[in-house]
């Protein structure tokens, strides 16, 4: 939610005249107009629901891409590791299998 300021002319029906107006923005929508002659202040009916909503999408849309950049990483290594554990195993249960075979090769020669 950000709330600013912004003076402008614009013409009064009570000063029947171009005055200086201090215009307040919440987010991007006028909020409110005052006359700073006459301080006539029009407000304007914001749908804060919907500013909350606006500003809550704005950032939950800005973010996944981060997220799922950081999750990509992630995945990445993940990926990286996985097959080395997975090879890693078969490797040493043949490398066992051959050692076993070759003892039984080696006890029936003997
Ligand atoms: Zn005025």
């Amino acid at each position: 939610m950000k709330i600013s300021e912004m003076k402008a002319d614009l013409y009064c029906i009570e000063c029947n005249d171009d005055t200086l107006h201090n215009i307040v923005y919440l987010n991007s929508e006028i909020k409110c107009v005052e006359c700073e002659e006459c301080n006539r202040k029009v407000e304007v009916k914001v749908d804060l629901k919907k500013e909350v909503y606006k500003e809550i999408y704005n950032r939950v849309t800005t973010k996944p891409s981060r997220i799922s950049q950081e999750y990509k990483k992630d995945l990445s290594k993940f990926l990286i590791k996985l097959p080395r554990r997975v090879v890693s195993k078969p490797y040493r249960a043949v490398r066992y299998l051959n050692k076993a075979r070759n003892l039984t090769k080696k006890m029936k020669f003997k």
